[in-house]
């Protein structure tokens, strides 16, 4: 079935902002289950309706040939998913995509990284909360810090250059690890960003009384170190400045303090295949019944898309004030 969709090459919303980059969330599964993604006992969805892999790639395949020059796998944890290496493999040398890059908590790296850069992995960003061991255990329920260290040297050691500590700061929990968290990343000459928390999901805290603003996380840095702002953009969200005399960018990713969706280049697609226009809305298109339905005609999905662009909201509007309006979905389902 062929379509007459005018263009069909590039991605273009209703307010005028192209969509080059998606996020692909392969598994709502994880092996950590930190206390402001997850609650703590989760129900995770029957295999069969999770994407396979296949189909995974397949929708990959087909962005890029609308334009999208950037994929970022993400879940739950990408690198729990049996196979999840053919996938990158896959897609790692797709002409057309510049970037393909990972979010991972860290916990397989050691055991992955080579094979992800050989892939074509281009960069990876490791969450980390705390350095203090106890701790991350208490944040993670499960994780333990010496896998994800040994983790982000094994990256290092395959050659990932602009690795990223992603950090969720939460008051009364690891804010005073602020300072220690910058330290490490200057001792690995990487970079952190520091991720306000998002009502995503219902946890077993109260969001509002663990929020730390990013205005204030960068008072105190500044009180700390010479910093200066930064232009880069990696056409994410996150506003950048340079820590002097160091390799350290640091990243400020602040839907409260700052609303970034003036820019906004990105779509979402859940592990269910569902096509989030915004993390922080509920529009979305399904696209699993085409992928089923269609198994090798990709013109009603390439139609369905082209029309998702007509609905993608204007922007997020998180309120962690209003706790019946939060987005039911947790971050590991619609990818982080
Ligand atoms: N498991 C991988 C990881 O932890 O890096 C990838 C998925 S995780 C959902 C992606 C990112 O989302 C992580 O950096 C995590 O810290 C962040 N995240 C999860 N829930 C969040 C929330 N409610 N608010 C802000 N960031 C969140
Ligand atoms: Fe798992 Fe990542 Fe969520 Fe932590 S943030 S529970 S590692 S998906």
């Amino acid at each position: 079935m062929q379509i007459d969709t005018p263009h069909r090459n590039t991605l273009l919303d209703s307010f005028g902002r192209q969509v080059n980059y998606i996020r692909l969330s392969i598994t709502d599964r994880c092996d950590f289950r930190c206390q402001y993604c997850m609650s703590e006992n989760m129900t995770f969805l029957p295999r069969d309706e999770v994407l396979s892999l296949e189909e995974c790639a397949r929708i990959v395949k087909i962005f890029v040939s609308m334009g999208v020059t950037k994929v970022r796998i993400t879940g739950g944890e990408p690198l729990v998913r049996k196979n999840a290496l053919w996938l990158f493999k896959e897609i790692g040398n797709l002409e057309g995509l510049n970037e393909l890059v990972t979010t991972t908590n860290g916990s397989q790296l050691e055991h992955q990284a080579e094979s992800l850069k050989a892939a074509g992995v281009k960069r990876i960003n490791i969450s980390l909360d705390s350095l203090n061991h106890e701790r991350f255990k208490k944040i993670t329920r499960v994780g333990d810090l010496n896998k994800v260290l040994r983790g982000i040297t094994a990256a290092k050691a395959a050659g990932f250059k602009n690795i990223k500590i992603n950090t969720v700061l939460m008051h009364g929990i690891n804010e005073d690890e602020t300072l220690d968290l910058l330290n490490f990343a200057i001792s690995q000459n990487i970079d952190i960003a520091y991720i306000e928390e998002m009502p995503l999901g219902v946890v077993d805290h109260e969001r509002q009384a663990s929020y730390v603003s990013n205005v204030s996380t960068l008072n105190l840095i500044q009180k700390h170190y010479s910093l200066f702002q930064s232009t880069e953009n990696s056409g994410g969200p996150a506003k950048y400045w340079r820590v002097s005399n160091t390799e350290t960018k640091i990243g400020f990713i602040s839907p409260h303090s700052h609303n970034f969706c003036e820019s906004c280049n990105r779509i979402r697609i859940s592990c269910k295949g569902e096509l989030f226009l915004c993390l922080g809305q509920n529009d979305m298109v399904e696209l699993m019944p085409l992928l089923r339905a269609y198994p090798r005609d990709d013109e009603p999905l390439i139609h369905a898309i082209l029309e998702s662009m007509k609905v993608k909201p204007k922007g997020h509007d998180f309120d962690l004030s209003r706790p019946s309006q939060s987005v039911v979905r947790f971050m590991s389902y619609t990818g982080g």
